[in-house]
C-alpha cells in the first residue's frame, strides 16, 4: 500500500526509508505517465496516504537521510505539486508505523517519541 508517512525521517528503519522514498517516485510517475493516474492518486489522498503538496519536500528528506546512511541516490526528482490533494496525520503514522515494526519502534523509543 502507499504511504507517506511523513514522520521525522532519524526515526524510521532503512527499509521503510527505502519504501517510502520509491513510492513518492510511484507516485509522480503515476501522475505522469498513467492516463488513470490522477485517480489512481486522487485514491490514494482520498484515504489520507499522501499529501501531493509534500511530495518533493518528502523526496529530498528522505534522500538526504538515506544518504547520510551510505546509500546512494540517482533518482532526482523534479515534481512541482499543482493538485494539492490529500493530507496526512503524522501522529497517526507514528503509532501505526510503531506497530508494525520493531526497528522504527526502537528508533522512536530511543528518541522518546513513543
Ligand atoms: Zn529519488
Ligand atoms: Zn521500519
Amino acid at each position: 500500500m502507499t504511504r507517506m508517512w511523513g514522520i521525522n525521517p532519524k526515526l524510521m528503519c532503512d527499509q521503510h526509508l527505502l519504501g517510502e522514498h520509491s513510492e513518492m517516485h510511484q507516485e509522480v510517475g503515476t501522475l505522469r505517465n498513467h492516463a488513470h493516474g490522477r485517480k489512481v492518486v486522487e485514491g490514494h489522498a482520498e484515504e489520507n496516504q499522501i499529501d501531493t503538496s509534500l511530495i518533493q519536500e518528502r523526496h529530498d528528506d528522505l534522500v538526504e537521510e538515506l544518504e547520510r546512511r551510505g546509500f546512494e541516490h540517482d533518482s532526482p526528482m523534479d515534481y512541482r505539486d499543482k493538485l494539492d490533494l490529500g493530507e496526512i496525520n503524522i501522529e497517526k503514522n507514528i503509532k501505526e508505523l510503531a506497530e508494525r515494526c520493531e526497528e522504527c519502534r526502537e528508533r522512536m523509543t530511543d528518541s522518546n517519541v513513543i
